[in-house]
């Protein structure tokens, strides 16, 4: 499989490259140079799979022949050993025909687990075949950096520093961070705001020896084989449902629009599905553009689904490209008038393909705590992104009442206990596995908002771990 980049200019590489790429050389996302597809036989062939063995099924094309099978299945199966549920991605039924399909017993309790403890795994994979070693430098506000953390940490070929603004993450957010010791994972505790960490983050890759030096990379969302490992879940829960034989329909609540387009290439691969629906917050501009070709950024609202106050979703410049028939010219211009101006101009017969293919709905924090509460009273208690993938999977259900919904359950409501209390009058507890957190010793820098004293800590500990390689 080749990959190529929606703006074109950017080299064509295979799996392994586009891995290590991340972001494409000319500012675009890789994409595959074409969809995989499975005939019906094939699909049903796949029913029974265990959970990491129908990952490494679907993910088999896209990696083709940079990872014999046998090799990407052992990565699969290590990457979700330690998810705190058998069945790794369960679904659990919550009326008739709605489902959540929970993606949040991994180890940081979110659905990027999915993605990342695979991405570690294959980037480590990656690294040993060639020889080399990687530092990953990243900034969080405390709510992506623990995942990131999870993925690399005991990974042979990488380190991995990452930067956190003192006193402004929440405790359970800080220690799951902080409580990981091992010696390829840092945590620095910045005295200045997340906007100083990224900015840190910034002058680091900017600084082109010492880039090159540490050889810096980093985990970001708009990587493929993130989007790739998160077909998987869509493809399980419609193969117990019973596809192929039957439709399916999902509901995902969406930020940067990475989990729902693992659902549309899910869909594009052959997969029975009826419908997706797309749910936001207030920061709801992929809904006003599904409902009213209104692709225009406003500024960024705090909410109770912080995962998802988001204005510009780096992923959908790969579904742009494809509604433009893979005109790389066109989503090129159309991605540097959205920068320049705040707003996507989209032909309206390019949006009226968009409305076919997503429908959309937004939910405030008002209705988020309703749908939390409505569901407490039915048994489930759900965080609030969970919520508003509800909410928005009951404004769009089918017509044909023997379609399930499916809904992605995408953090656990341990993670968000404020709004859960707010909606319930009771504080979810964290699983089993995570209840000594509070108690469990920590490790962290503490630096000031200076790029020397930030860039010299890298240095230590990317030396510490493999002093012959950088020396
Ligand atoms: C990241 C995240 C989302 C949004 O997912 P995208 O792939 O960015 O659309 C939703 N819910 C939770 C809990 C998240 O962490």
């Amino acid at each position: 499989m080749r990959y190529i980049s929606t703006r074109g200019l950017a080299p064509v590489l295979g799996f392994e490259d586009t891995l290590l790429a991340g972001l494409a050389a000319d500012g675009g996302l890789y994409v595959p140079e074409a969809w995989p597809s499975l005939t019906k036989d094939q699909w049903r062939a796949l029913r029974g799979l265990s959970y990491p063995e129908l990952t490494a099924r679907i993910l088999a094309p896209f990696v083709d022949d940079a990872i014999d099978p046998a090799t990407l299945t052992r990565l699969c199966r290590e990457a979700y050993a330690g998810f705190g549920h058998p069945a790794v991605a369960p679904l659990v039924q919550l009326d008739h025909r709605l489902f959540a399909l929970e993606l949040f017993h991994g180890p940081t309790l979110a659905f990027k687990d999915f993605a990342l403890q695979l991405l570690g795994r294959l980037f480590d994979h990656v690294l040993a075949r060639r020889g080399s070693r990687i530092t990953i430098v990243g900034a969080t506000s405390g709510d992506t950096g623990s995942a990131a953390i999870e993925a690399c940490r005991d990974r042979a070929n990488i380190d991995i520093v990452i930067l956190h603004p003192k006193g402004r993450t929440s405790a359970i957010q800080r220690r799951q961070m902080t409580t990981v010791l091992a010696p390829n994972v840092a945590n620095v505790a910045v005295e200045g705001t997340f906007d100083d960490c990224q900015d840190l983050v910034k002058a680091m890759f900017a600084d082109a020896p010492f880039r090159d030096e540490m050889r810096l990379s980093a985990v970001n969302s708009i990587n493929w084989a993130r989007v790739a490992a998160q077909i998987a879940y869509y493809a399980y829960a419609a193969l117990a449902l019973g596809a192929p034989e039957r439709q399916v329909a999902f509901a995902v609540p969406t930020g940067n629009f990475g989990n729902v387009l693992a659902a549309s290439a899910a869909r594009r691969m052959g997969l029975s599905v009826h419908s997706l629906t797309l749910g936001a917050n207030r920061n709801d501009i992929l809904a006003r553009f599904i409902a009213a070709n209104d692709m225009s950024i406003r500024t960024v609202e705090p909410s109770l689904s912080p995962s998802m106050d988001i204005q510009v979703s780096s992923n959908f410049e790969r579904l742009l490209f494809e509604l433009m028939d893979r005109d790389a010219g066109a989503t090129a211009k159309a991605m540097a008038a959205f920068r320049a101006e705040g707003r996507m101009p989209v032909p309206d017969a390019t949006w009226r393909r968009a409305t076919a293919l997503f429908r959309a709905s937004a939910c405030d924090d008002a209705a988020t705590l309703a749908e939390i509460t409505r569901l407490d009273r039915a048994g489930y208690l759900a965080d609030p992104h969970t919520a508003i993938g509800v909410a928005a999977a009951r404004a769009h259900m089918p017509p044909d009442p023997d379609i399930p919904v499916v809904v992605a359950a995408t953090a656990h409501p341990a993670k968000f206990p404020d709004a859960v209390a707010q909606a319930t009058g009771r504080r979810p507890a964290l699983p089993a596995r995570l209840a000594d957190l509070e108690t469990r010793p920590e490790r962290c820098a503490e630096l000031p908002n200076d790029l020397a004293s930030i860039e010299a800590f890298v240095r230590r500990h990317a030396l510490r771990n493999a002093p012959r390689e950088i020396a």
